[in-house]
């Protein structure tokens, strides 16, 4: 028996909202900027690497050696923080739940 039940609704709430959120994420996902046809002074546009949202927006001229822009939204950073998501490998917790019980 896992750690997690399907008793512990709050738990399932959580995750299964986090899941679900990604799905609408990637489901109604905006149009990219293109940071090259941007006028002089434009912001610099990162998107998410999960779901392709915006993840951060830093001045044109910023300095990468001071600041690492965020390649993952703060949605996506909670879900891989929660260990709902594996970071780089979009697995939602219910795919690696499946995979232990296959490993029995
Ligand atoms: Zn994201």
């Amino acid at each position: 028996m896992g750690q997690y039940t399907k008793h512990d609704a709050r738990y399932m709430t959580d995750r299964d909202a986090a899941i679900e959120g990604l799905k609408q994420r990637k489901l109604h996902r905006p149009k990219r900027k293109n940071n090259d046809n941007l006028p002089a002074g434009s912001p610099i546009y990162f998107y998410c690497e999960i779901c392709g949202w915006e993840s951060d927006r830093v001045k044109e001229d910023y300095d990468p050696l001071f600041y690492r822009p965020n390649r993952t939204c703060d949605d996506c950073a909670r879900a891989i923080a929660r260990g709902y998501l594996l970071k780089g490998n979009v697995i939602a917790i219910k795919e690696l739940i499946e995979k232990k019980k296959e490993a029995r």
